[in-house]
């Protein structure tokens, strides 16, 4: 029998709106500190074609550490397996921007999930490209569908200004040997990176790629091999929400990526992308109704890859 997927969004909508408001809003920057906390939106995409939302899951909001895995698609189809020699695949089991365990281990990120690892993904694309931040942006558009897909220059600027963990993870990694390029170069791309605006329902059509083997659902176009979608899939499941990652799988069973504006995406391989937006976090900077309705979702239906 076909899943009524905007039924199902429906009735978990009302259910989660309405439980106790937990956790707070990301407070490291002002745009991020003043965003209205009971923004609440879900958006799945099929690979079918069928899309279903209910909520605020046409707003933009800043899609943070979740661009992760945009920039990590885009130098891992241009650099291919030497990739995994800067940076690893284990879950750190700290959070994303913690500093002891990347000098313990000389330099080398846990995964490309962390901060350290994004930086050093950052850091290949600036060597790749003589605009990094035009060629992932175009790179996010095709994947995407959507031209109109940009960043906010002053989430950017007022996380450049404030990043004083994300300055001194690089400059760890530099003295290792792990950065080739400017500091100020590599952190300007990461922080646009991490600025990006799309809504949910942009974000669940921009991930459907991962639902669907790696290639674009609309065109039918590779844009990574299969072999790619798997491992970024299986690198988003052990390691896409830091030191919940065990929770949130056992909670979830789908791989999944988290920011701290508040969104969260999960894909069902196969079959459907979903992304859900509310902007309180819990201590680990994941969203608290966010994993809440992902776990109903993945509960009611039954549907989990596990
Ligand atoms: N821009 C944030 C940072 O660098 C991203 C963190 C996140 O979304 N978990 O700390």
């Amino acid at each position: 029998m076909k899943t009524d997927y905007q039924q199902i969004l429906e009735e978990l909508y009302h259910v989660i709106k309405v439980k106790p408001d937990a956790g707070q809003v990301a407070p490291y920057i002002p745009e991020l500190a003043e965003i209205d906390p009971s923004k609440f939106g879900v958006h799945l995409a099929a690979t079918s074609g069928e899309q279903s939302g209910i909520g605020d899951h046409r707003e933009k909001f800043s899609i943070q550490s979740i661009g992760k895995v945009l920039s990590l698609t885009l130098a891992f189809q241009q650099r291919g397996e030497v990739l995994w020699d800067r940076v690893g695949v284990e879950p750190s089991g700290n959070p994303f921007n913690s500093l002891w365990q990347l000098e313990y281990e000389k330099g080398k990120p846990r995964n490309p999930l962390i901060n350290s690892g994004a930086i050093v993904i950052c850091d290949m694309l600036c060597t790749l490209y003589d605009d990094p931040l035009t060629e992932l942006l175009a790179f996010v558009r095709k994947i995407s569908g959507n031209e109109e897909i940009s960043c906010n220059k002053q989430v950017a600027a007022s996380e450049k200004k404030l990043g004083f963990r994300n300055a001194a993870l690089i400059n760890l990694m530099k003295s290792c040997h792990n950065i080739d390029n400017e500091i100020d170069e590599v952190m300007d791309l990461y922080y646009h990176m991490c600025s990006i605006e799309m809504s949910c329902e942009e974000l669940a059509n921009t991930f459907l790629l991962y639902a669907n083997h790696g290639k674009l659902v609309t065109t039918g176009e590779p844009v990574i091999t299969s072999s790619m979608a798997k491992r970024i899939n299986a690198i988003m499941q052990t390691c896409g929400f830091y030191d919940e990652a065990g929770e949130y799988t056992f909670k979830v069973g789908l791989p999944g990526k988290s920011g701290i504006g508040g969104g969260i995406v999960a894909i069902h391989p196969g079959s459907y992308a979903v992304a859900v937006w509310s902007p309180r976090l819990n201590a680990k900077g994941n969203s608290v109704k966010g994993m809440q309705l992902l776990e109903t979702l993945t509960s009611k239906t039954g549907l989990s890859i596990f």
